[in-house]
């Protein structure tokens, strides 16, 4: 069995989709569970109609989730001029939303309106396959991934949804070659949609794999693999063909746009091998990750934009000692913000984080309780894993250096366009 990932922009196009079939039938006689993302960038659409619908602009909510229906519906229509009832079903499920007054917060109504991207979209390749003989079983993702209910970055019950993959998916493999189904979504025991977080696709993905025991899983982009630096940002970016599970993992904590941090915990902890590979050139094989170690790798360059940097002084000259620093934690916890890098000194401390205004603005504003605080907007957080002098100085060049770190592996650097 096996686990395939089709992010947005593998069907953002009737002839994308079609592509996306030839793959699949170019695994026949094989078991597949396929993850499908929202087409294109319906969530980023989506995301606009939860936001006019929460600021009370309900005509412009509506209007916005207008043209994603047109979109979807002419997709399905050019693909299988037939009808597709749950296509309408799911629209009305977020028209009637629409239709109310917000009273509870705003991550609950984004999470019910952003989950029908993956729905509509999985509805229609299944639909497709099917009429083009590529048999294949819808599943909705909701009845079998139970989640707390922390909208937005809902954590899952693993135990409750093994039970459901036993119950459900499992047995589904005796009847059926192809699952289909949607990642990033789940829903609370109350059967209320949630979401995993942006680009949370690759990491149902990993928890299918983990769960079914996959014997692979194969996330399918627009790249020909995972390469050294973002090719739209260092066009001389190299493949690089085969990276172990901590590269990755670290890869994507310092912020890589390659995978979803949180896809390799349950792939290593069952040691499933994991395939960068391309929609485009499916002839090439791609990256493998997995737990043989990779010497001699290029440096590998994550920039990560839009950050800021808060420096919290003491107050009165005293240390900075553990209560503070306590405190300080606390309120990260409540807040729900991760700093991305922090340095203590004697009287003082600084964190980068991503520049999320309104947790910012509250987090200095708590923390203006107990220091000076001072913070620098429009940041850069470099870091560059196997590192050579030559290339940290290249790329510094012109930039003015706020704060640095590094280990034998890795240096980050905090900067500022000068
Ligand atoms: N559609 C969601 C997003 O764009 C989830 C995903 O594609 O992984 O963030
Ligand atoms: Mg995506």
């Amino acid at each position: 069995m096996k686990v395939f990932k089709f992010g947005g922009a593998s069907i953002n196009s009737i002839e994308r989709i079609q592509n996306v079939a030839k793959i699949i039938q170019s695994f026949t006689g094989e078991k597949l569970l396929i993850i499908i993302s929202a087409m294109g960038k319906t969530t980023n659409a989506l995301e606009k109609v939860a936001e006019a619908f929460y600021a009370g602009n309900k005509e412009e909510a509506l209007q916005l989730f207008q043209q994603i229906k047109e979109d979807h519906v002419n997709i399905l229509f050019q693909l299988n001029p037939q009808p597709l009832t749950i296509l309408n079903d799911l629209f009305t499920e977020v028209e009637w939303l629409l239709h109310d007054k917000p009273v509870r917060d705003y991550d609950y109504y984004y999470d019910q309106i952003v989950c029908c991207g993956e729905l509509l979209s999985t509805a229609i390749v299944s639909n497709y396959l099917n009429t083009i003989t590529v048999k294949n079983t819808w599943v909705d993702v909701r009845d079998n991934f139970r989640t707390d209910d922390n909208f937005r970055d809902a954590t899952l019950d693993w135990n409750f949804t093994q039970q459901k993959i036993e119950e459900n998916i499992v047995p589904l493999f005796t009847t059926t070659n192809i699952i289909l189904t949607q990642g990033f979504i789940g829903a609370t025991d109350e059967n209320e949609s949630t979401t995993l977080g942006r680009e949370g696709s690759d990491y149902t993905a990993a928890i299918f794999a983990n769960m079914l025991n996959a014997e692979n899983q194969t996330i399918w982009k627009d790249v020909e693999g995972v390469m050294n630096a973002d090719p739209k940002l260092f066009p001389d970016a190299q493949f690089i063909a085969a990276l172990s599970y901590t590269e990755v993992i670290e890869m994507a904590y310092y912020g890589a746009q390659v995978i979803h941090p949180k896809t390799i915990k349950p792939l290593q902890n069952k040691g499933i091998p994991l395939h960068v590979r391309c929609f485009l050139k499916p002839a090439l094989p791609g990256t493998i990750v997995s737990d043989t170690p990779v010497h001699n790798l290029p440096p590998i360059i994550v920039l990560k934009n839009n950050q800021v940097l808060m420096q919290l002084n003491s107050k009165d000259f005293s240390f900075v000692e553990d209560t503070l620093v306590n405190k300080l934690h606390q309120l990260f916890v409540d807040i729900k913000i991760r700093p991305n890098l922090s340095q203590n000194g004697a009287i003082s401390l600084y964190c980068c984080m991503d520049d999320k205004p309104d947790k910012i603005e509250k987090l200095a504003l708590a923390a203006s309780q107990l220091f000076d605080v001072q913070v620098e907007k429009d940041v850069v957080l470099l870091t560059v894993r196997h590192y050579n002098e030559a290339i940290v100085e290249k790329l510094k060049a012109g930039k003015i250096e706020l704060l640095s770190q590094k280990t034998q592996e890795t240096i980050q650097v905090l900067m500022k366009t000068n």
